[in-house]
């Protein structure tokens, strides 16, 4: 018994290590943030905060990161000392907008909570609105926008395509009534995955995919400087599944950059560093070598990681071979 628990430590415990990769960390900006950039600060998962001068939207807002044993037999819910703690962290008092990939926990969750310390509108499906109310989050901060609608906070311009999700099958469909937490995470059903597009005129245009699936043709004729990409479970699939990913989502809209999100174990708080998925789940090494192969194939595109927590310049993107 002892060694089967020990075997089970051990290969909990074997996780691919982020030193490889850090060498392809974009460099923390410094403040002042100059005008006309847009910069963006990685918390994990599809958490992103992205600003420019003037305005300040996020993506998901996920911060509470509940333990892997509340996740799987326990219930989850916001915690809103660890949200205020980590906003404070990334410097928001006010945001416009939280716009939510999907309605899977480790997206949502928060973000009725953020909204309501932020002043910001929570953007999403029906699954996700039925996730803000169920929060008391009150309705002229609840946006469900018609595919393909185009959204304007301040200098940003958002616009949600209909995509797919990874293919995992767990907590698939739709939310149909308000979500009170605590609840099971396996009752924060998908919802309907987004891809989202996020402009800002001046200084360039950056696709976020949560969630590593596609809607065949969705993204075709568009084009983004920058692709933050959802690998979550990609390392687990073969050559063709990948191929097939970076084809629809990286490939047809021509980036410049590829960055990828969504690789760490999202069980662990924010107060602790990163650390990626254990391999039995995913290996971000395979993902890593596979996204820099088929960037060096290109000839266009380039593969940088977010340092977790910091914040980065994203856009305008330097002239190709231009040093930042
Ligand atoms: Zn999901």
């Amino acid at each position: 018994m002892l060694l089967v628990a020990f075997g089970v430590v051990r290969v909990l415990n074997d996780r691919p290590d982020l030193e490889r990769w850090r060498a392809l960390e974009l460099p923390p900006a410094k403040l002042p943030i100059g005008d006309g950039e847009v910069r963006i600060t990685f918390f994990g998962v599809s958490t992103l905060v992205i600003r420019d001068r003037e305005t300040t939207i996020l993506v998901d807002g996920f911060f509470t990161r509940p333990g892997l044993l509340t996740m799987l037999v326990g219930e989850v819910e916001p915690d809103p000392l660890v949200i205020a703690a980590e906003l404070e962290r990334a410097g928001v008092e006010r945001a416009a907008a939280v716009i939510v990939v999907h309605s899977h926990f480790d997206h949502v969750m928060d973000a009725p909570e953020v909204a309501k310390r932020t002043g910001a509108v929570v953007v999403g499906s029906e699954s996700t609105a039925n996730v803000s109310r169920g929060w008391g989050l009150s309705s002229d901060q609840i946006v469900v926008p018609e595919p393909g609608e185009d959204l304007r906070y301040g200098g940003f311009v958002v616009t949600l395509f209909e995509s797919e999700h990874f293919p995992h099958g767990m907590a698939m469909g739709e939310i149909t009534e308000p979500l009170v937490p605590p609840a099971p995470a396996l009752d924060y059903l998908d919802g309907g995955s987004f891809s989202v597009a996020i402009a800002h005129p001046e200084s360039g245009t950056i696709l976020v995919q949560g969630s590593a699936g596609w809607r065949p043709g969705a993204l075709s004729g568009k084009k983004f400087d920058v692709v933050l990409l959802g690998v979550g479970g990609l390392g687990g699939r073969d050559d063709a599944y990948r191929d097939d990913y970076y084809d629809q989502v990286v490939e047809s809209v021509q980036p410049s950059l590829v960055i990828p999100i969504h690789w760490d174990d999202f069980t662990r708080p924010l107060t602790e560093p990163l650390r990626p998925f254990p391999r039995i789940q995913d290996d971000l090494d395979v993902t890593m070598k596979f996204l820099i192969d088929r960037a060096h194939e290109s000839n266009r595109t380039d593969v940088a990681m977010l340092p977790p927590l910091r914040e980065v310049k994203l856009l305008p993107r330097p002239d190709p071979g231009q040093a930042e």
